[in-house]
């Protein structure tokens, strides 16, 4: 069972990589593949450069058994959709294996206006992260939701997508826009994000004007 974790990670920090792991380990997933999205269709463009947030996921997660970078969607230009990059991952795996989609509850909230939700749906389960601060879920979203929804990861297992899962993670209230204001206001990112990613932050510059 593979699980894709899209995001503009800008920066990666621990509120993605903690609840990663969490899922990794607590489903059991053979691997989390973590995808940055070139341009995301719902919100303003990344301020580092897709170089640049690709270096600090590689760094941050190097060494973590499971973990492993997905480049597809750099490597498509344009929009991201999600739909898109799970048709392409699920020509590679075949019909047959398990695919989870992970997202945080912020992002699912939104998640009816995504290109295609219901083909996505077909393409692969949801597993939903919570996050501190989300607020409930829209009723249209839950009541979409409702007939999908599974109690236990073992349902996972017995097909290849379709299924929703709600799955409690250790709350960590960290926001990359957070770490991008921090910055430009003149503070260290450390604690926030892993050692390494720190250090490009601080090699590179990044983050120093405010841009949000
Ligand atoms: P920004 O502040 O720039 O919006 P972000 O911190 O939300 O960024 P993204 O890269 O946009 O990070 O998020 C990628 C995915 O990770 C999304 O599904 C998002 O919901 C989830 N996520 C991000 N931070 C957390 C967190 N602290 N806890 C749980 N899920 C998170």
């Amino acid at each position: 069972m593979i699980g894709l974790f899209g995001g503009t990670f800008d920066p990666v920090h621990f509120g993605h990589l903690r609840p990663a792991l969490e899922v990794l380990q607590g489903l059991p997933l053979d691997q989390v593949r973590f995808m940055p999205l070139h341009q995301p269709v719902h919100r303003a463009e990344p301020q580092a450069p897709a170089a640049l947030r690709l270096a600090m996921l590689r760094a941050a997660i190097a060494g973590q058994a499971g973990f492993q970078v997905d480049e597809r969607e750099l490597e498509r230009r344009g929009n991201s959709y999600t739909y898109d990059s799970l048709c392409s991952l699920r020509a590679e795996l075949g019909e047959q294996v398990p695919i989870c989609l992970l997202l945080g509850a912020d992002t699912f909230r939104g998640f009816l206006a995504w290109h295609r939700p219901a083909e996505i749906l077909q393409l692969a389960h949801l597993v939903v992260m919570d996050r501190p601060g989300t607020a409930a879920l829209p009723e249209a979203l839950d009541r979409w939701a409702a007939p999908h929804r599974c109690d236990h990861q073992e349902s996972l297992r017995e097909a290849p997508a379709g299924r929703i899962l709600f799955w409690n993670v250790t709350p960590l209230a960290i926001s990359s826009t957070q770490i991008r204001r921090w910055v430009a206001r003149g503070g260290s990112p450390r604690f926030l994000v892993p050692d390494a990613v720190a250090a490009l932050i601080e090699r590179e510059r990044l983050y120093r004007h405010d841009g949000n």
